[in-house]
């Protein structure tokens, strides 16, 4: 079956994707204790025990010499400028606090851009909830009246927050390009799939491809692909983990449909927790695709392949 028509559909130009990563960050004692502290608007430092380097937000250990922290100490909320960059979110700023020797990086906030001078004194702006984290400290203001603050011995100190929750969000859009557009488009509107073969070698490519990755020449001719093919190879899914769409045991497989040099990963469904496990799928196995009820424009709307007669 060859089809070189084009479509006069427009194709499928691109996908919105999004990672979602959410995960526990293990805060450590000296770092926990700065968090804690952030609540009850304290800031905590810790003082290198060979270096005698001060550094916010407290360390356990010196990042210039290694060494375990000898104290922790309390320190002013004021300080100076020490640097800055502009971004579409706002100003990222060193500010060196009194006392200390290395500067923490943090916000500028309720200041104008054109008012910032290397040496500036600024001072903390506080966030009305504290959250246990380092926004608790909205960022920092210019604030020429200050004085310079002095360390101070710290005396109770609050629990450290052991863990902080966080969630990383990553929202991009994935371009398909004139190949795998067609493609999708094809499966969506058409439940139809359609690959390209290469006219030296003659393979058939699902996904369809520009280049041949084994001849390395231009591909040429749309080909429509059955929605059958033949398992290459296969693995029962027992694990559990985040995103899954399926409830295992389930079976994933290298599919070959029929006509096609590629293999296709896709997973073989209809089937009861038993028989997925009894190794009914197996290197073979004739399959067919069971199409979804929705169209998605993506292999999705195969909602899997289901095992036919004619099995080896
Ligand atoms: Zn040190
Ligand atoms: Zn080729």
């Amino acid at each position: 079956m060859t089809n070189n028509a084009t479509s006069t559909r427009e194709t499928m130009g691109s996908m919105t994707s999004r990672l979602s990563m959410p995960y526990t960050l293990t805060a450590g004692k000296a770092m926990g204790t700065f968090l804690a502290e952030l609540g009850a608007q304290r800031i905590i430092g810790s003082r290198c025990a060979a270096c005698a380097t001060v550094r916010v937000p407290a360390q356990d250990f010196c990042g210039d010499c290694g060494a375990e922290t000898g104290e922790l100490v309390a320190v002013p909320s004021t300080g100076e400028l020490t640097g800055w960059t502009v971004t579409e979110r706002g100003i990222l700023a060193f500010v060196l606090l009194d006392g200390t020797d290395v500067p923490l990086l943090h916000r500028i906030v309720d200041t104008d851009v054109s008012s910032l001078v290397l040496g500036a004194r600024v001072s903390a702006r506080w966030a009305a909830e504290p959250a246990g984290n380092v926004m608790d400290i909205t960022g920092f203001a210019i604030d020429a009246e200050s004085t310079v603050g002095a360390l101070a011995p710290t005396n109770e100190l609050l629990a450290p927050i052991e863990q902080l929750a966080y969630r990383m969000e990553l929202t991009y859009e994935h371009s398909y390009g004139h190949f795998y557009g067609s493609l999708f488009d094809s499966v969506k509107n058409d439940r139809r799939i359609r690959g390209i073969r290469c006219p030296s070698c003659r393979n058939v490519l699902l996904p369809p491809r520009g280049f041949c990755d084994v001849c390395f020449v231009p591909t040429k001719d749309w080909i429509d692909i059955p929605d059958t093919g033949t398992v290459q190879a296969c693995s029962v899914v027992h694990i559990e983990f985040v995103g899954q769409r399926m409830t295992p045991p389930y079976v994933y497989a290298e599919i070959v449909l029929d006509g096609t040099a590629t293999r296709l990963i896709h997973s073989v469904g209809g089937l009861s927790a038993e028989e997925a496990r009894s190794g009914i799928v197996k290197p073979g196995s004739r399959v067919k695709a069971v199409w979804s009820d929705r169209a998605t424009g993506s292999l999705a709307d195969i909602e899997y392949f289901q095992v036919i007669d004619g099995s080896a």
